[in-house]
């Protein structure tokens, strides 16, 4: 991994500005509100869009053991994000249902007071965990399904798992009791877009909610192309043949999927324009990685380094101000700059920081 870091000194801490109770605004006034949690950078899938095997193989050098955050400088770390108006966590990864005992950590986190705590995961290993996941207090699920033929699925996902390990977990999570459970759909012109109208067609009036999802340029691997992105606009002409759709807005400011609805009653449909429509006016994400640095943005080429104040004996209060700090200096709005033409190239890997 070859992030470049920030490194701050303890002894410089002293001259942030104070964290206020006052909400923490971003350089373009957006509130700090969402926390996505890396917790590793390991995955048993190698899908072609995020960890491509000829750049994820053998020898890849993913993080060391004693880098990785150990469940308690999480939560530490978490309680100081939510004293700076942090309501929403979701715990990603890598694969996040790799990382033993997660349903400890799930539990230490839905302590905090009016938090919205959600996971995303592949659903490979789903069945297996979703009662002690629901017990320990996990709110709410994303589960990643590109497709549900197999032979597309195993395209996609460059893994030996067929697509009803996936489905066997989603039934594994409703039987453990979450509710509308989102499904994401990355479409890959070519390998998957034939898949549209059959995961709308299976997931139509399950109660689940299926989102398709504009295959992003995230990470420098996955040798993106826009002509392999499928737009948003073509995904809901191809829906638009099959089924009879209107739409119902977002849900609150800052959310990433339009919502559509099927007049018949037969549920939700959600797309991630994330290409085509960029959402950055009002994006209130914060992600923190694996070994512990904070990244502005899902596009950002390097993180600030707040494990190493965290271990170097920083208390509550400096390490409040640090990430205040780092909030309020943040200009990102990669996706409305790569509109136009203004992209950068080095940037962080999704599997490494999560969606
Ligand atoms: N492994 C888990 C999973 O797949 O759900 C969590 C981490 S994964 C990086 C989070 C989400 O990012 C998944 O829904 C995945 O489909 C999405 N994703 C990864 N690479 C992407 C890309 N290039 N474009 C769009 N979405 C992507
Ligand atoms: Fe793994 Fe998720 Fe990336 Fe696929 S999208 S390789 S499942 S981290
Ligand atoms: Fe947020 Fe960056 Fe994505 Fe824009 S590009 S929506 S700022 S994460």
């Amino acid at each position: 991994m070859s992030q470049r870091e920030i490194f701050i000194p303890i002894s410089r801490l002293r001259s942030d500005p104070p964290a206020g109770s006052a909400p923490v605004l971003d350089t373009f006034g957006r509130p700090l509100r969402d926390l996505r949690i890396s917790v590793t950078d390991h995955c048993n899938f190698r899908c072609t869009y995020c960890m491509p095997r000829d750049r994820f193989g053998r020898d890849h050098a993913f993080l060391p053991h004693s880098q990785i955050l150990r469940f308690e400088e999480v939560s530490r770390l978490a309680g100081l994000f939510h004293q700076l108006g942090v309501r929403k966590i979701r715990l990603t990864g890598g694969e996040p249902l790799l990382r033993r005992n997660l349903d400890r950590l799930v539990a230490m986190l839905a302590e905090l007071p009016d938090i919205d705590l959600a996971l995303t995961t592949n659903g490979s290993l789903l069945a297996r965990h979703a009662a002690s996941l629901r017990s320990a207090g996990l709110k709410r699920l994303t589960v990643s399904m590109d497709a549900l033929d197999d032979a597309i699925f195993q395209r996609m996902n460059d893994a030996d798992y067929p697509a009803s390990d996936v489905l066997n977990g989603i039934d594994a999570a409703q039987a453990a009791g979450f509710e509308s459970i989102k499904v994401n759909m990355v479409v890959k012109r070519g390998v998957n877009d034939s898949q549209i109208i059959p995961m709308a067609r299976h997931f139509k009036g399950s109660g689940h909610i299926l989102r398709m999802i504009e295959y992003m340029d995230v990470g420098s691997s996955n040798a993106w192309r826009m002509d392999e992105v499928v737009s948003a606009r073509e995904m809901l002409a191809s829906l638009g043949e099959a089924f009879s759709l209107t739409p119902i807005g977002r849900h609150y400011p800052g959310e990433v999927a339009e919502r559509w609805q099927h007049t018949d009653g037969g549920g939700e449909l959600g797309i991630i324009a994330a290409v085509t429509r960029a959402f950055c006016h009002d994006c209130t994400r914060l992600r923190l990685s694996p070994e512990g640095k904070l990244f502005t943005c899902l596009f950002a080429t390097q993180g600030h380094d707040i494990a190493g104040i965290l271990r170097g004996g920083a208390t509550d209060e400096q390490l409040t101000r640090r990430i205040a700090r780092i909030w309020r200096e943040r200009e990102d709005r990669y996706s409305e700059l790569r509109g136009a033409g203004q992209g950068s190239t080095q940037k962080i890997e999704m599997s490494y920081i999560g969606g």
